[in-house]
C-alpha cells in the first residue's frame, strides 16, 4: 500500500462541491487523506465526483449535505465525520457565499446568510473538531478568508465584515492551541475564476454592456495587479503546505494568495 503525507487522516472540506474547496478536497486526497465532502448541487453529480475522487487517489470518501447556516446540520455532519472516520484531522472552512449592495440597500436576509455561512459556522465546525485534535495532539485548522479579510471593497459589506472576523477567529483558534500539535491559519484569495466570481462578472458584462472576456480583464484589472485569476489548485498546494511537518509552526496567519491586491 502506498503511503502519502496524509496517509490515515481525515479531511472534512466545508462547500467542497465547486471552486475552490473542491481544487482544496482534490489536494487533500492527492496526499493520501480521506475526505468528507460538503455542499450544495446535484445528488448524482456530487456523488460521482466524491467516488471519482476516491478512485483516484485511493482514499475513502463521503459526503454530507448539512447548511452551513444550521449549527444542528453542522453538528449532525461532525457526528457524521466521527462515525465514519474516527474524527476530522484537517478542517477546511470554505463554504461562502456572496452578495453585493450598498449598506442602505443590503437585504437583512442576506447579511445573516452570509455572517452565518461565511463565519457562525466555522466556530461550530472548529468548537466540536477540537477535542478530537487535541487529544491526538495534531490537526489542522485551515479557513478559507479573503484579500476582504485584510482590506475591503465597497457594496461587500456583510461578506468583508465575515472574512475580517474569520482572520480574527483564526489568531484565536491558532493562540488557544499555541502548545499543542493543532494548528490554525487563514488563506485569502484574491480573484479565483468560481462560480461565486462568474456571477459577479456576468453581472458587470451586464452592467456595463462588456463581453465576458472584457468583464473579466475589468474585473481584475482594478484590483489584482498580476492580472491573472488565482486558481484553485494554487491554493490546493497553500493547503498542503500548512498541513506539512514545514507547517508545524505556522500558526495564525493570514496568508493572502492575490496576484499583489494586498500589496497596493
Ligand atoms: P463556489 O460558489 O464555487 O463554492 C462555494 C461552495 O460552498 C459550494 O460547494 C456551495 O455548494 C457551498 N455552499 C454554499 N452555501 C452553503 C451552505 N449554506 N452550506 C453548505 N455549503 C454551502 O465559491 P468559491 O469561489 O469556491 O468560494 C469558496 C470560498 O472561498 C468562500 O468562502 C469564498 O468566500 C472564498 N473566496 C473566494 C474567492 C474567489 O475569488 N472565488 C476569493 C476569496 C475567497
Amino acid at each position: 500500500m502506498k503511503t502519502s503525507m496524509l496517509s490515515g487522516k481525515t479531511a472534512l472540506v466545508t462547500g467542497s462541491t465547486s471552486g475552490i474547496g473542491l481544487g482544496i478536497a482534490r489536494a487533500l486526497a492527492q496526499q493520501g487523506a480521506n475526505l468528507v465532502f460538503n455542499g450544495f448541487g446535484d445528488a448524482q453529480q456530487i456523488e460521482k465526483l466524491y467516488t471519482d475522487i476516491g478512485k483516484e487517489f485511493d482514499v475513502q470518501t463521503a459526503y454530507h449535505n448539512a447548511d452551513m447556516s444550521k449549527p444542528d446540520e453542522i453538528a449532525a455532519m461532525m457526528q457524521f465525520a466521527d462515525a465514519k472516520f474516527g474524527g476530522v484531522d484537517v478542517l477546511v472552512n470554505n463554504a461562502g457565499i456572496q452578495h453585493v449592495a450598498n449598506i442602505e440597500d443590503f437585504p437583512v436576509e442576506k447579511w445573516d446568510a452570509i455572517i452565518a455561512i461565511n463565519l457562525t459556522s466555522a466556530f461550530h465546525t472548529s468548537r466540536l473538531a477540537l477535542p478530537g485534535m487535541q487529544k491526538k495532539n495534531w490537526g489542522r485548522i485551515i479557513n478559507l478568508a479573503s484579500v476582504h479579510g485584510l482590506v475591503g471593497s465597497a457594496q461587500k459589506s456583510a461578506y468583508v465584515a465575515a472574512k475580517h472576523g474569520l482572520v480574527g477567529f483564526t489568531k484565536v483558534t491558532a493562540l488557544e492551541n499555541a502548545h499543542t500539535g493543532v494548528t490554525c491559519n487563514a488563506i485569502c484569495p484574491g480573484w479565483v475564476l468560481t462560480p461565486l466570481v462568474q456571477k459577479q462578472v456576468d453581472d458587470r458584462a451586464a452592467k456595463e454592456g462588456l463581453s465576458n472576456e472584457d468583464a473579466k480583464k475589468a474585473l481584475l484589472s482594478e484590483k489584482q495587479p498580476s492580472g491573472e485569476f488565482v486558481t484553485p489548485e494554487e491554493l490546493g498546494a497553500l493547503a498542503v503546505f500548512f498541513c506539512s511537518p514545514a507547517g508545524d509552526q505556522v500558526r495564525g496567519v493570514a496568508w493572502n494568495m492575490d496576484g499583489g491586491w494586498a500589496a497596493q
